[in-house]
């Protein structure tokens, strides 16, 4: 998953940062990425050249840039944190990715003055009215920067309080943790092998159609297969079928065709390495034809699942229902493509 931190000045987001980076989150920073932008320019990470390209960024490329490259760089299948979000345009571009959570740190305004008196940030002699009077005005003269700091708060999926001392801290995130890292959703079975063999699909070499199936038996893959040209002959995109090179009509002439089936090719593939498929399940992206529908009775399979309906696939199916083999469709959110 991925977790953006957004807090005020001394709420404690790095205290939060250096908690996740403990349990193997991945620390990354907005700023990183101005970081980058200014080495690939040959200039220096001063604070005015870091402050200058993030507006230019943001002002050529919308206000979500800096979060959407640094999406671009994360690795998949493990956790994240983003700290220092300052953005609604940041927090937008990073939802689109299912698993991010946003996370407001925050602390009574006394508390983050003394946190800032203890780390140098303020001048000699500085007062919490002082403090208080400056975030007041910051608010009060519209400054940007804290209009659009407030808004992100708003748009957090959780708050921790950060007004005690670390080991509170560390307890609330956590709680917080524990119902975020279980609370994911995985696809079902039948989404997990749909997908698989929309994967294997385009391996397909055919000009006409890319089509898949695969295999399972006890939810285990034991056989795959895409459509093209057979074995050891030229494929179907190097001219190797006469008929799907030529423009032949829909449904004619497929006698002619040199194109194995994806679930053809899976049956074989099983066949190659002497593997049985009595009881399995096939996983096709399109219904079955009917000679597939014919190998696949006699192969032994007893459950098919497809997604896209095949045009001439009535005959099919009803030989599949007399066979007493069980046929449904799961059919994919977002069509064909992956
Ligand atoms: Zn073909
Ligand atoms: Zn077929």
């Amino acid at each position: 998953m991925i977790i953006g931190l957004t807090g005020k000045n001394g709420a404690g987001k790095g205290e939060v940062a250096r908690y996740l980076a403990d349990r193997s989150f991945a620390v990354a920073s907005l700023s990183d990425v101005l970081r980058e932008e200014l080495g690939r320019r040959g200039l220096e990470s001063s604070r005015e050249n870091l402050i200058a390209v993030g507006n230019e960024l943001r002002a050529r490329y919308g206000p979500g840039v800096l979060a959407e490259r640094i999406l671009a760089g994360l690795s998949a299948g493990r956790h994240h944190v983003v700290d220092s979000i300052r953005n609604p345009g940041e927090v937008e571009a990073l939802r689109q990715r299912s698993d991010f959570k946003l996370l407001c740190i925050r602390a009574p305004q006394s508390v983050r003055f003394q946190r800032a008196v203890e780390r140098g940030r303020l001048g000699d002699g500085a007062s919490l009215e002082e403090f208080a009077r400056l975030e007041e005005e910051e608010l009060d003269r519209g400054v940007p920067e804290r209009q659009r700091l407030d808004r992100v708060e708003e748009l957090a999926d959780a708050v921790v309080e950060n007004d005690g001392d670390l080991e509170q801290l560390h307890r609330r995130l956590e709680q917080l943790l524990r119902g975020w890292l279980t609370g994911f959703k995985r696809p079902g079975w039948d989404e997990y092998f749909m997908r698989i063999a929309q994967v294997v699909a385009r391996r397909s070499n055919c000009v006409k159609r890319q089509v898949a199936a695969v295999i399972v038996r006890d939810r285990r893959i034991i056989s795959t297969g895409y459509n093209g040209t057979p074995r050891g002959t030229r494929n179907c995109n190097e001219g190797g079928c006469p008929r799907c090179g030529s423009a032949a009509q829909a449904g004619t002439r497929l006698e002619e065709c040199l194109c194995s089936h994806g679930e053809e090719n899976a049956i074989t593939q099983a066949a190659y390495h002497g593997i049985s498929l009595k009881g399995a399940t096939l996983y096709s992206t399109f219904a079955p034809c009917l000679l597939c529908t014919k190998m696949i009775i006699n192969a032994g399979i007893t459950e098919v699942i497809y997604n896209e309906d095949y045009p001439l696939n009535q005959n099919a199916l009803g030989l599949l229902e007399e066979a007493g083999v069980a046929v449904r469709r799961f059919k994919l959110d977002g069509g064909v493509s992956i």
